[in-house]
């Protein structure tokens, strides 16, 4: 199977499979302002992926956890800001040109290359502690969130051992809409998805 033709729960875009210039998201829906979110920005998602997030975050407030959404859909004009941004950053740090470039590319996604464009992919922090970086993985809301999230449909998408082939550093934080069914099952097989896609849909390109 072509990656273009699996379902759209299990749309696969990275590195090698970059969304159309022209793409553009199935209906967005504003989370509620300030709950899960900031009051000054509405984070939205697929609306398709609406109620089972909002199950999440319902259940692990009342769990006693407080997981934020920092980040939701982005556009690729959005996307393009965070990705020169990176770059200018690893240029300060003393990569020079195409090196920068690759640097960049391993924590910020390049415009169309980015999961946040189709609002399944959703960032959650932990309430206390917002920062993104490896220290997030042992926040309550994180130990929370890699236990059930596949109860909910998402899966953690960058593990901290799968960076060769996702080609993206560790993020615990990053997760991605697929379903319930999916989503328990790629948990169980314990790979990363673009290995689960390649096992179950033989996908080739
Ligand atoms: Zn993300």
């Amino acid at each position: 199977m072509s990656a273009k033709d699996l379902p759209w729960n299990l749309v696969l875009v990275n590195h090698d499979h970059p969304l159309p210039d022209d793409y553009e998201p199935s209906a967005l829906k504003d989370l509620p302002m300030g709950i899960y979110t900031d009051t000054e920005r509405a984070q939205q998602v697929d609306e398709r992926a609406y109620d089972d997030l909002m199950d999440m975050l319902e259940a692990a407030s009342e769990d006693n956890v407080g997981p934020f959404v920092c980040s939701s859909y982005r556009t690729f004009d959005y996307q393009q800001n965070l990705y020169d941004n990176r770059v200018a950053q690893a240029e300060l740090e003393g990569y020079e040109g195409d090196e920068a470039e690759k640097e960049a590319a391993f924590w910020v996604a390049p415009p169309g290359t980015s999961e946040h464009h189709t609002g399944l992919a959703v960032d959650i922090v932990d309430a206390s502690y917002t920062a993104l970086d490896e220290t997030q993985e042992s926040t309550d809301a994180q130990r929370w969130l890699m236990e059930h999230c596949a109860d909910y449909g998402f899966i953690l998408r960058y593990p901290t051992d799968k960076s060769d082939v996702t080609g993206i550093g560790y993020e615990p934080w990053h997760y991605r809409y697929v379903g319930k069914e999916a989503a328990r099952d790629i948990t169980d097989s314990g790979l990363c998805f673009e290995e689960w896609l390649k096992q179950t849909y033989n996908i080739q390109d």
